[in-house]
């Protein structure tokens, strides 16, 4: 059989798959995205499917991938990992984690240093969660609406989209939402009974929403004011991703706990984390069992993001992205100044980056057009008006202007098709 029949097969095969094992709907939306392939390799911003196509990843895994794909010294260093001991026997001391925890305290702002380590941003959001309760002796917390927070019961609780949550009620009891960026709100929302606020610095899936100045220092005073905790949920925004190596810097303000996930990985493993206060943290140590993850923390996970977090300080990771991210702002800013009746707004901190449509069939039909050009690109979960961009942070800046070339051609053709269809139907 011709090796291209092969890969055919083993294409379609993986797509029968998908439809009876997996998820029929997902195999659906795949191939209306024109998606239905096999992903095979990657490496740094680029991917190839199994028939050897080569993508540039503009979506970056929702962030999972700020180090880029296989970066070669996270690789390496899990692969020595594995050859001594992947996983944890639990009752001896893991070095790996030790040594994790302790570069994860020297990057952090403020005084936040003790941490858990878990295997998602959900998990880690839940552990914040709890630890919230657990210090204050309080239930209440207070989100914001739109927000993006994972999909578990107490995550999902302090996310913001309905469409995502109906389907679930009850959920947890004593979660209220405010307007994202209104600090009056606040003032209002956050009371005596009030264990904590939840708030990303700037609001990835809700459609990249960066919050005024002086938002998050509102947010502080106001939980100082009533022995609220502040949680700062940076898992999308973190390490890097937003031009700071946490989007909080912006502001000058540190969380209480801080929740990290996705780039925290380093592309290779799947991690997460919640770090807080000694004095917060306090509250877990006279039961050190009170929360706890069997994988979490194991140190193969753990030494990937001792790895990546050295190649965020070391690669300079936020100049990159603040770098990169101001070029590309730059060129889709005139990109909406030449097309305001198809790009509303464009959006974003460094290399997150939010691409407002007048409508969302139009950021299907440049998604669509994008992945034709063989871009990987998708909206926000929360809002699918928005496209983001949140490519690997390691782009080379000439696959970023390759991915926005492509961006300015999909929107071109985008209003030809639309032009096309009003001209037929006026
Ligand atoms: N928090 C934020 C801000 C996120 O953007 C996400 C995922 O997109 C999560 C939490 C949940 O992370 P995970 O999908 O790893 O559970």
């Amino acid at each position: 059989m011709p090796a291209d029949d092969h890969l055919q097969q083993v294409r379609e095969a993986t797509f029968a798959a998908y439809q009876r094992y997996v998820n029929s709907g997902l195999a659906s939306l795949l191939k209306f995205m024109g998606l239905d392939v096999v992903e095979e390799r990657a490496q740094g911003a680029l991917v190839w499917d199994l028939e050897g196509n080569e993508y540039i990843d503009c979506l970056g895994g929702y962030g999972a991938y700020s180090m880029g794909h296989r970066h070669p010294r996270i690789v390496a260093a899990v692969q020595e990992q594995l050859g001594k001991l992947p996983l944890s026997t639990k009752i001896m001391l893991n070095r790996p984690l030790a040594e994790a925890a302790q570069a994860l305290a020297e990057i952090t702002p403020g005084e936040l240093a003790c941490s858990f380590w878990c295997n998602s941003g959900t998990e880690a959001v839940e552990g914040a969660l709890k630890l919230a309760r657990l210090y204050t002796g309080r239930a209440k917390v207070v989100a914001a609406h739109n927000a993006f927070h994972g999909k578990t019961m107490g995550s999902l609780s302090a996310s913001g989209r309905d469409l995502f949550k109906q389907p679930f009620l009850p959920l947890v009891p004593g979660f209220t939402h405010v307007p994202f960026g209104d600090g009056e709100a606040l003032q209002t929302a956050v009371a005596g009974d009030t264990a904590a606020l939840i708030l990303e610095p700037i609001q990835g899936e809700a459609g990249v929403i960066v919050p005024p100045p002086g938002y998050l220092r509102q947010a502080r005073e106001v939980c100082d004011r009533h022995g609220a905790l502040l949680i700062l949920d940076e898992v999308q925004t973190g390490l890097g991703r937003t031009g700071r190596m946490f989007a909080c810097q912006y502001d000058d303000v540190a969380g209480d706990i801080m929740t990290l996930a996705k780039a925290l990985g380093g592309g290779v493993m799947p991690v997460g984390a919640f770090i807080a206060t000694p004095r917060i943290w306090s509250v877990m140590e006279p039961n050190p069992l009170l929360h706890s993850s069997t994988f979490g923390g194991n140190p193969l996970a753990c030494t990937a993001a001792r790895a990546a977090l050295a190649v965020a300080v070391e690669e300079d990771l936020p100049g990159r992205a603040a770098k990169l991210g101001e070029h590309a702002l730059a060129r889709l800013r005139e990109l909406a100044a030449r097309r305001p009746d198809y790009v509303a707004e464009v959006r974003g901190r460094g290399l997150l980056i939010g691409i407002r449509f007048a409508h969302e069939d139009v950021a299907g039909l440049v998604i669509a057009g994008l992945v034709q050009r063989r871009i990987l690109a998708a909206y926000t979960l929360n809002n699918p008006t928005v496209l983001r961009l949140e490519p690997p942070l390691v782009i080379e800046r000439d696959q970023l202007d390759r991915a926005l070339d492509a961006l300015e051609e999909a929107v071109e053709q985008t209003a030809a098709l639309v032009g096309d269809v009003m001209g037929t139907t006026a």
